[in-house]
């Protein structure tokens, strides 16, 4: 379509607002602008974080000479006309706003030569006034240089962060668009240095790579596209052992374009719920097709933000294809893998000198209850294991344990116990090297399993505490205890009230009856509490509360293990469906890899 300026009517409809706010704000709009042309190469230029000069480079479709001077009218543009419903619209921009807005608060050059087109052309806009179009020789596509960003507003320019600040943003804003066009090659270059370049392969992993390095996308999994669903995504997301300190990793398109959800970026965090400890977050880029007429991205100024017509749907799918991935291929935690300095080196590995006081951690500030029994008073009888063991063997038998399967189940290699460590970690001997198992959130999985197994079957076991033990309860607990009064005593809770804020505790899930008794038992039930007080989706809530028995029902950091109790402990982590992580998604195992050890003792 030629540029056109949109009539009042049209142009009054269009979500209205201050679009440019900061330098990554231009340098977004100009790169959309260079997306909408059917680019394959967009290079950024950065001086200064920006202020100085933005220029970006592309090798798009090219404005023609006779409209260059045109783009910069306001609502100006080639992408929508009178006929436009506004919803349905498939390319970024829209507006005919960016490149007025940018001009009246910078000094911009413009040069493009439209695609098929012999000659180019120049045109300057200096703040707001209009220079004459003239001829130039330019290649194929366009190239907009944006000079001395705001400095004829020095209000705006008050509130800019530090050169490194507004860099940073610009950096995070390119490598979002870098993932959601992966057939695109970016680069970022700023001050003379490289900061970013993506080659354009049309490969999402390639794109991962050029934005956060070989490494990372190494360690990336595939969200299996599902055709089935009224919706499909696809994209990597990191496998638990990579996570980040914050929400920033996590990247959204919808039907190509890049989108802020906190919903969406919600629905990621839940799917790794129990796969992530808490306050860490994943690396993630998920691509979201929907049918256009779905979704509706003329609500925000800066088109950040887009509405679903039928979000929970959405929600739930992109729940559901992560959960997905995850749960068929959790692998065994690497040590030092997936922490920011990447050192695999043993005696420098952070994680090592951290031990005395992550088991300070596991031993003491979850442990409200009194310890009493041995620990393994209450694992099944040995004759269930028996029985347990022979189905397990078979199993290996008639699966071939060589090959990487896909199953949901991950699976442990062989291990053989070595000994017991600070009282704490089980060293065991594996296939490829030293396994390190913590003994309590090993045992938090084994117990966190059965108690859901038996939760869920309805056959859960409750034991009479000796001492009832009464809780005060937090205002408006009474509430949450009755709303789910049918959960708790399916688990094996039996409580009475008593007066309007405390209730008597009188029998306990039978996991917990060595481990709680009488008061402990009331604080083990305040925490099941506060977890069900947190809400959330049925799922999550429910194994939130199963997570809180299982923790106080197991052994702790601290205690003496025998060898035979290490062992049962070890098959029994073998077992389970998830052998790899606890239920609150730390690691139960950690493993030095052979050649790790090979290369540290200088044998290779
Ligand atoms: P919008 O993108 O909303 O249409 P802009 O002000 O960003 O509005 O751009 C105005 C018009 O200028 C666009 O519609 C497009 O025709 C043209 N244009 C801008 N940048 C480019 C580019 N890099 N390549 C080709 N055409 C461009
Ligand atoms: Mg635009």
């Amino acid at each position: 379509m030629p540029i056109r300026i949109l009539s009042d009517e049209i142009a009054s409809r269009i979500a209205a607002g201050e679009v440019i706010e900061r330098p990554a704000s231009v340098v977004k709009e100009l790169v959309e602008n260079s997306l909408d042309a059917g680019s394959t190469r967009v290079d950024v230029n950065i001086v200064v974080g920006g202020a100085q000069s933005i220029t970006v480079v592309d090798n798009g479709q090219g404005i023609p000479s006779d409209q260059l001077s045109l783009a910069f009218e306001r609502f100006a543009t080639s992408k929508i006309d009178e006929s436009s419903d506004l919803i349905a619209i498939p390319t970024l921009g829209f507006r005919g706003e960016a490149l007025p807005s940018i001009a009246s608060v910078a000094r911009v050059e413009a040069v493009s030569r439209e695609k098929d087109s012999s000659t180019g052309a120049r045109f300057l806009v200096d703040f707001g006034k209009a220079g004459d179009v003239e001829p130039a020789g330019a290649p194929q596509g366009t190239r907009i240089e944006v000079a001395g960003l705001f400095s004829n507003i020095p209000a705006r320019l008050k509130f800019l962060g530090s050169a490194g600040r507004e860099l940073s943003r610009i950096q995070s804003m390119l490598g979002s668009l870098a993932l959601v066009y992966p057939h695109v090659a970016f680069s970022l270059n700023a001050d003379g240095r490289e900061r970013l370049r993506t080659i354009g392969s049309g490969k999402l992993v390639d794109a991962v790579s050029g934005v956060y390095g070989a490494k990372v996308a190494e360690q990336m999994l595939a969200i299996e596209p599902d055709e089935s669903a009224a919706f499909t995504i696809d994209g990597l997301v990191s496998s638990p052992s990579l996570n980040r300190s914050n929400r920033t990793y996590m990247t959204i398109s919808v039907n190509g374009r890049w989108i802020q959800s906190r919903r969406l970026s919600y629905a990621i965090e839940q799917a790794y719920h129990g796969f992530l400890p808490e306050r860490r977050f994943p690396i993630a880029v998920a691509r979201i097709r929907t049918p256009l007429d779905d979704v509706d991205a003329n609500v925000h100024p800066a088109k950040a933000e887009v509405r679903f017509l039928r979000e929970d749907l959405v929600y739930s799918v992109v729940q559901r294809a992560i959960r997905g991935v995850l749960s068929a291929s959790a692998p065994v935690h690497g040590l030092g893998v997936g922490r920011a300095t990447g050192s695999m080196g043993l005696l420098r590995t952070p994680g090592m000198r951290h031990a005395p006081s992550s088991r300070g951690e596991y031993g003491k500030s979850q442990d409200h209850s009194s310890q009493a029994g041995s620990g393994f008073s209450q694992w099944p009888d040995p004759s269930v294991l028996v029985e347990q063991s022979q189905l397990h063997d078979q199993q290996s038998t008639t699966v071939a344990p060589v090959i990487p399967t896909n199953t949901p189940k991950d699976t442990l290699p062989v291990l053989r116990v070595i000994g017991q460590a600070h009282e704490t970690y089980i060293l065991t001997e594996g296939p490829d090297g030293i396994y390190m198992i913590d003994q309590h959130a090993a045992h938090e999985r084994v117990v966190f399993e059965q108690v859901r197994q038996r939760f869920e079957q309805s056959v859960s076991e409750s034991q009479p505490l000796l001492e009832p033990a009464s809780v005060d309860l937090a205002p408006g607990a009474m509430a949450t205890v009755q709303e789910h009064l049918e959960e708790l005593n399916r688990v094996g809770w039996g409580v009475e009230e008593f007066g309007s804020n405390s209730l008597i505790v009188r029998s306990v899930p039978a996991s917990l009856a060595t481990r709680a008794s009488g008061d402990g038992a009331g604080q083990v039930f305040v925490r099941v509490l506060d977890e069900l007080g947190e809400g959330g989706t049925g799922d999550t809530w429910r194994d939130r509360m199963l997570a809180t028995i299982a923790c106080h029902s197991s052994i702790r950091a601290g205690q003496i293990l025998s060898a035979e109790e290490c062992k049962d402990l070890v098959r029994q982590l073998e077992k389970t469906d998830r052998p790899n992580t606890c239920p609150h998604g730390r690691p139960t195992i950690v493993q030095i890899n052979i050649n790790d050890l090979e290369r540290e003792f200088k044998r290779r």
